[in-house]
Parts: structure tokens; C-alpha cells; sequence
């Protein structure tokens, strides 16, 4: 498979200006790569991650963007800002925004869209409870998520990114097993190609949930999965480094 694998680093609520200073010295000291990578900061830290990463080929963005261009929505960062900023990628739908904020498939659509128009790629995150796996539902479930994306941005889904974050083995140490995730990311491939034909064997479909340096060469072995979103451990350089360098050589 030809596709370049791409690893995000989500760094969620955490850093702090030293500390985001050693983590990314850490990362472009381990250059070059033979995946693409980027990291998804803090809205505070990214005037200073471009900074950082300006010239390099690692690339930054954001963890969320409205859907909105601009306008009195206090608390808000539009895509139209972060791409001010340097901006390649946004994360839309993550299932920590999906549970904690009650961002529902519309809400997260129309997120994508505006990112798209903006000329960011969004990674849209698509996923299953464990009580929706035990009863089933997880091809329904992450059927219907990306659906609702795939309808909204038309004949743009093709510059997506797409995540599959089983929520059950995000940030708990679980990991969905290389086939369970090979299984998943192959019907979303199916799901793709219906929606923008050849075009879907180009698109990225990122494996996140508790992705560690020793777990991290089988996942991303399998056909269908094309690098990872990774959250806790993106936040140490050796560990980060150790999963990029375990993504297939192109
Ligand atoms: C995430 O937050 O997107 C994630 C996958 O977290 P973790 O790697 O910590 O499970």
C-alpha cells in the first residue's frame, strides 16, 4: 500500500511553555521521518509551536474550530484563525468534545466543512462506546458519524482525514487488537468509497486509542490503517519518536 502514513500527537489540556519547548526540540531532533507528522496543540500554544515548527516539516494544528466564520460566539476559535496561525490540520468530533460538550454529528459536519473551507484538513474522529461494541452497534455507530460528515462536505470528503477512536481505548490503556481495528477501518474505507470513488484509496484513516510505542508497529501493519492519532503518549519526545518511526516505510 503506497499511502504515506501520518502520525497526530493530540495533546489535549496539557503543556506549558517549557514544556512544549523540550517536547518539540525532542521531535525535530529525531528528523527526518519517513511519515508525515504533526501535532494538535492548545490554542494558547500555537502562535509559539509555528515558531517552533516554521521551516521544518513537521506541521501543527488545533484540537477543535467552530463552525461558524466569525461572530459573537464567546469562547470560540474559527478555522479562518487558525489558519492565521500556520494551521495544516484541526481535530472535529473528537469523543471528548462529543461526550463532555455534547457535540452531536450535525454540530461536528458543519465543523469540518468550515475547517475545509478554510483550507484545513480536519481530522474527524469516529468511534464507539464499549456499551455500543458489547451490543453490536459499532458499525452502525461509526456508519452514522461519518455519514453525516460525508453528506455536509460533498464533494470535499476526499481532503478529510478520518480517525477511528474506539472511546473505549482512549486514554485507558485498551487497545482495540490490529484486526478489530483493521475491521473498522476497512468498512469506513468501503463507506469512503462509496462517497468519492478512487479517491478513498488516498485518504488517510488514523487508528487513536492508547497507541504506545509497543503496540504501535502492528496497528499501523495493517492495510487499512495509515498511521495514528495519539494522546497520552504524544506528550513524551522518546515516545512519540518511537511511534512515528514505527509507521510503515512507504
Ligand atoms: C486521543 O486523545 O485522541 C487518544 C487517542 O488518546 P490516548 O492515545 O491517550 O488513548
Amino acid at each position: 500500500m503506497s499511502r504515506r502514513q501520518l502520525v497526530v500527537g493530540n495533546w489535549k489540556m496539557h503543556g506549558s511553555r517549557p514544556a512544549n519547548a523540550l517536547l518539540l526540540d525532542g521531535v525535530l531532533q529525531a528528523r527526518p521521518f519517513h511519515c508525515d507528522v504533526a501535532v494538535c496543540v492548545p490554542f494558547p500554544f500555537l502562535s509559539e509551536t509555528a515558531v517552533t515548527l516554521s521551516g521544518s516539516d513537521v506541521r501543527w494544528g488545533a484540537q477543535d474550530c467552530s463552525a461558524h466564520d466569525q461572530g459573537a460566539y464567546t469562547g470560540e476559535v474559527s478555522a479562518a484563525m487558525l489558519h492565521e496561525f500556520g494551521c495544516r490540520y484541526v481535530i472535529v468530533g473528537h469523543s471528548e468534545r462529543r461526550a463532555l460538550h455534547g457535540e452531536a454529528d450535525a454540530l461536528v459536519a458543519d465543523k469540518a466543512k468550515a475547517a475545509l473551507a478554510r483550507g484545513l484538513t480536519p481530522i474527524v474522529c469516529v468511534g464507539e462506546t464499549l456499551a455500543q461494541r458489547e451490543a453490536g452497534e459499532t458499525e452502525a455507530v461509526v456508519k452514522r458519524q461519518l455519514a453525516a460528515v460525508v453528506q455536509t462536505v460533498a464533494h470535499c470528503a476526499g481532503e478529510m482525514v478520518v480517525a477511528y477512536e474506539p472511546v473505549w481505548a482512549i486514554g485507558t490503556g485498551l487497545t482495540a487488537t490490529p484486526e478489530q481495528a483493521q475491521a473498522v477501518h476497512a468498512l469506513l474505507r468501503g463507506q469512503l468509497r462509496a462517497a468519492v470513488a478512487d479517491r478513498a484509496d488516498d485518504m488517510k484513516i488514523l487508528y487513536g486509542g492508547s497507541v504506545k510505542p509497543d503496540n504501535a508497529a502492528t496497528l499501523f501493519a495493517q492495510p487499512d490503517i495509515d498511521g495514528g492519532l495519539i494522546g497520552g503518549a504524544a506528550l513524551k519526545a522518546a515516545d512519540f519518536v518511537a511511534i512515528c518511526r514505527a509507521t510503515r516505510q512507504p
